[in-house]
């Protein structure tokens, strides 16, 4: 054990060996892992060790295949056997909304070209494994990349192959305490002090208590799991080749062979906690008691399903641990506001998932972004507010729960909510308002007819569609109302604040009272937010953009900033309203006091400060509805009296509130992108058409060079819009695209335009095949639809109703 690394890894399950590697393989060979035990001494010993690509966010299903594809790479390096049984594995559906969501999922794999998926029948389901009682079964997804491995071979073969890298492994060295240094960490472990410049939480079950020793208290906490194996089944012993994986989703089951028995894993609905504030340290390789009577209901089920299961005896009962976060995904990046402190926890799925982990962690720490878009599992998709224990207890009891319940776009679950409302949630919802989450607050959906109306969850169009179709119509013909609540706002000043704000952003800076759409991109070139930039003419700028991305947001301006700028996330303390449609200005001019709002006095893309009501609100003349529109900002204190101000005067314009998911059909009319679809971390303004915006004439900025490069070699892909012949569905994202047989590109979003009333998609294609008037092919829902490219905004192409 040396006394100073560059980096010290705290935990050596799975996940932690598996960033070692990686910090190894990219070159940061300085590195060392330190074990309170031995290597795997948290959940990694007893896991069931089953691996598969599936996953409903594809960004994770694609680290998930890196993962299975790595298996053979560090056994290979590390001359350790992983135990790979490559068996295969097959998704089972028994209901018509599954078999619906299976055929989806099978071309979504096809986007990111897993082709080692199909469809398989009934009978074929039979014939690869022959105990499965599949009288009710409608169809399911093979993927002939699914298996398990051996956990303690896998675990050894990352440690292994990091060895041979030049990384140390350090055991039997519990670590005590942390302690910061001018350059990093003192890190006290029981075998003595190691000095280091960075810090890697992969405690597992011992997350939560090694975050407190850096101060964090992260959103994790470790559940109880059973699984089950059997003695020798003989039509098992009689066979000379392994059976699949099954994973039967209405039955809460996964399955798979275990010598010559089954290993039959169960995702209860009653689910237990299991040591929320952590395992003890004095935890071994234990087991918790089974809990036969809390599973029974699951279990009845495995065992009709397997009606072998009926006739032979249980050799071993494992009820094991391993962590949760609240939306099942792990917690990936750097702790917000601990400088050189990264987490690699929450890993629910360490065998499936821990190659892309510890891949993207080592990128973020040595390249300072990850190569693919991971923010589904970044750290940063939370706030501090995420590890406050009801919402914790509640947020992953729901998500254990129904690990294997379908889930649709339009549901609406129950946990965690309402923890944030805007000051005029109570009054809209007595207006009908019906309400979404978003990063913990409560957004607006859609106005209700009746208190009755209940939305049905559904892949296609919901029973709810009329109702967001005539908010849409009332806009584009008069008013209407939107919150603003769920826009993020921060503040900038200082004396340095506008050179600072240049540099970081590839656009150019609009001049004082005036908004400017301002996308920023890392060092990569690739993108990194698509704001909105304000100047407010008296030395305050406000960026404005998402709020559920504002931890994330937020981060990137911390560490860019400067002596002289101070940046202020003002996004709880300021919020708002818009007003959107042809008779927008008649409203405004009816709540100003007198002042001149005309479209000479107050143009496209300006804002200043206006009286609205009794409210001193700051005002852009811009809106995401692409009609004539105004986003009126004011203090949280006075959201509610702004409401009433509006609705009040509004009523002599026949103005209607609407919700987001009106915004979200006016908005693909436009062809205006979304951040997380047609924008992400992995795409570039090239592709995406931010190149618009970007002032390539600036001496500097963030990424100018790749920029630069981007544009004197053209972009391989492009962002077009779709006319989609959809039928009852419209497309959502990840959905491919064909011309004839050829993958072309992919959906990035899509939604029923209700005022040009076609189906619209926007896709991002490969530029060969992505002019105007292509004919091409999808599916929606797993069905084939015919789909043309269109010229962009469908809806008033040259933008004159925003602009009069
Ligand atoms: C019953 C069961 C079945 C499962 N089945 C599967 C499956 O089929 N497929 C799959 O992918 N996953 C499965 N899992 C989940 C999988 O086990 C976990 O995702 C994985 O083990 C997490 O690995 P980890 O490295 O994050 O944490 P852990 O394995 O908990 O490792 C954390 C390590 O950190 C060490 N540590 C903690 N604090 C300190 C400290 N202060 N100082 C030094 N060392 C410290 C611990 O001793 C431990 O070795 C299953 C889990 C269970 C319980």
């Amino acid at each position: 054990m040396k006394s100073h690394y560059r980096v010290v890894v705290i935990g050596g399950g799975v996940v932690g060996c598996s960033v070692l590697y990686h910090l190894a393989k990219l070159g940061w060979t300085d590195v060392a892992l330190v074990e309170r035990k031995v290597l795997t001494s948290g959940s990694s010993w007893h896991a069931a060790g089953i691996v598969h690509a599936l996953n409903s966010d594809p960004n994770i299903a694609a680290l998930q295949a890196y993962t299975i594809k790595l298996l053979r790479e560090i056994q290979a390096e590390s001359g350790q056997d992983v135990g790979l049984h490559m068996t295969g594995g097959v998704n089972v559906a028994s209901a018509p909304e599954r078999w619906e969501w299976l055929q989806a999922a099978y071309r979504i794999f096809q986007t990111m070209g897993i082709d080692t998926a199909r469809l398989v029948t009934r009978d074929e389901i039979k014939a690869m494994h022959p105990l499965l009682d599949v009288s009710d079964v409608l169809g399911g997804l093979f993927d002939l990349n699914e298996g398990h491995v051996d956990t303690y071979g896998t675990t050894y073969a990352y440690a292994g192959a990091a060895r041979k890298r030049g990384a140390a492994i350090i055991e039997q060295a519990r670590v005590l305490e942390l302690h910061r240094t001018p350059d990093g960490w003192d890190v006290v472990t029981e075998k003595g002090t190691i000095g280091c410049e960075h810090v890697v939480n992969c405690g597992g079950l011992w997350a939560k208590q090694v975050g407190l020793m850096a101060g964090i208290d992260l959103p994790v906490t470790p559940m109880e799991h059973h699984y089950l194996v059997t003695e020798t089944i003989p039509e098992i012993a009689a066979r000379t080749t392994e059976l699949p994986l099954i994973v039967d989703l209405e039955g809460f089951t996964y399955t798979r062979q275990e010598g010559k028995g089954l290993l039959v894993g169960l995702y209860e609905r009653n689910y237990k906690h299991w040591r929320m504030e952590g395992a003890p340290w004095d935890f071994g390789i234990e087991l918790n008691q089974e809990d036969i009577d809390r599973i029974a209901p699951e279990l009845e089920i495995g065992f009709r399903r397997f009606p072998a299961l009926q006739k032979v005896g249980i050799k071993k009962w494992v009820n094991g641990s391993f962590t949760f976060t609240p939306d099942g995904n792990p917690l990936v990046g750097p702790a917000p506001g601990i400088r050189n402190y990264w987490t690699a926890c929450g890993v629910m799925a360490g065998f499936l998932q821990g190659g892309g982990v510890g891949l993207s962690l080592a990128e973020m720490m040595i390249h300072g972004e990850p190569s693919t878009d991971i923010y589904g599992m970044d750290i940063a998709r939370y706030g501090g507010w995420a590890a406050n224990r009801e919402y914790l207890r509640q947020t992953t009891g729901q998500f254990y729960s129904r690990r294997f319940v379908m889930s649709y776009p339009n549901e609406q679950l129950w946990a965690g909510r309402p923890l944030r409302t805007a000051p005029a949630y109570d009054a809209m919802t007595a207006n009908g308002m019906r309400w979404g989450v978003l990063w913990g607050l409560e957004i607006p959906l859609y106005v209700s007819p009746s208190p009755d109306f209940v939305e049905r969850p559904t892949l296609k169009r919901s029973n709810a569609h009329d109702i967001v179709g005539k908010e849409c119509r009332a806009v584009r013909e008069g008013i209407g109302l939107l919150d603003t609540s769920a826009f993020s706002r921060y503040a900038v000043t200082g004396p340095r604040a506008e050179r600072w704000l240049d540099r970081l952003f590839a656009s150019r800076l609009p001049a004082p009272g005036r908004c400017a759409l301002a996308p920023m991109l890392a060092p990569s070139g690739r993108l990194r937010g698509d704001l909105t930039v304000f100047n407010w003419g008296d030395g305050t700028w406000w960026i404005m953009g998402s709020y559920y991305l504002r931890q994330w947001h937020g981060r990137w301006f911390q560490d860019h900033l400067e002596d002289g700028v101070d940046v202020r996330d003002i996004s709880d303390d300021w919020v708002g309203f818009s007003v959107s449609g042809p008779r927008a200005r008649d409203l405004l001019a009816a709540v100003v006091h007198n002042v001149d709002v005309s479209n000479e006095a107050f143009r496209f893309m300006r804002c200043r400060e206006l009286d609205i009501g009794m409210s001193r609100a700051k005002v852009g003349r811009l809106t995401v509805a692409g009609e004539l529109g105004y986003e009126i900002n004011v203090p949280a204190a006075e959201h509610l009296t702004l409401y009433r101000t509006l609705r009040k005067a509004g009523a002599d314009f026949g103005m209607v509130e609407y919700g987001f998911n009106a915004m979200l059909s006016l908005r693909i009319e436009k062809s205006f992108g979304l951040w997380n679809r047609e924008f992400t971390q992995a795409y570039t303004p090239g592709e995406t058409g931010l190149d618009r915006w970007i002032a390539y004439d600036k001496r500097d900025f963030v990424g100018r060079d790749k920029a630069h490069e981007e544009r004197d070699k053209g972009a391989r892909r492009r962002l077009v819009t779709l006319e989609v012949d959809a039928g009852d569905a419209d497309p959502s994202s990840w959905e491919p695209v064909w011309r004839g047989s050829t993958r072309a590109g992919y959906i990035t979003s899509g939604a029923y335009g209700h005022t040009i009333g076609k189906s619209i998609g926007m896709a991002l294609i490969d530029c060969e095949h992505a002019a105007v008037g292509t004919e091409l092919t999808t599916h929606v829902v797993g069905i084939e639809r015919r789909a043309k490219i269109i010229a962009p905004s469908p809806y008033d192409p040259s933008g004159a109703r925003m602009r009069h």
